[in-house]
């Protein structure tokens, strides 16, 4: 889930506002347009550097996380791989691991058209 605000918990859509502060002259925030003409009530602020910060680091995140399994997967298949060298298995189950392997738009299942092992 995203850090970056659409919506303040009131209902209202947030726009970005410019802090005009002495503390923060010129940074920029979330808020509802409530929150700007009803100051003394409780809505949704966040600063947008901070937010979209936090939405880096989700995204340096989840692709580590998923190079990680890439690299778990490629590990998995040169083993069955390896083990299929040796005759040690068959055809069936190292296609298992190209039907894992080929995603994005590629067929996942009952694929006939392996490349030659
Ligand atoms: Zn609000």
């Amino acid at each position: 889930m995203s850090a970056i605000p659409t919506h303040c918990w009131c209902g209202h859509k947030v726009d970005i506002f410019l802090s005009r502060t002495p503390r923060n002259p010129g940074r920029r925030f979330y808020r509802c347009i409530i929150a700007i003409h009803r100051p003394g009530e409780s809505h949704l602020f966040k600063w947008v550097d901070e937010s979209i910060l936090a939405d880096i680091h989700r995204v340096d995140s989840t692709q580590q996380e998923f190079i990680t399994q890439v690299q778990d997967l490629r590990q998995t298949l040169e083993q069955h791989l390896t083990v299929q060298e040796e005759g040690h298995t068959g055809k069936e189950e190292v296609f298992q691991y190209y039907d894992l392997l080929w995603f994005n738009g590629r067929p996942t299942t009952k694929n006939t058209n392996y490349p030659s092992i």
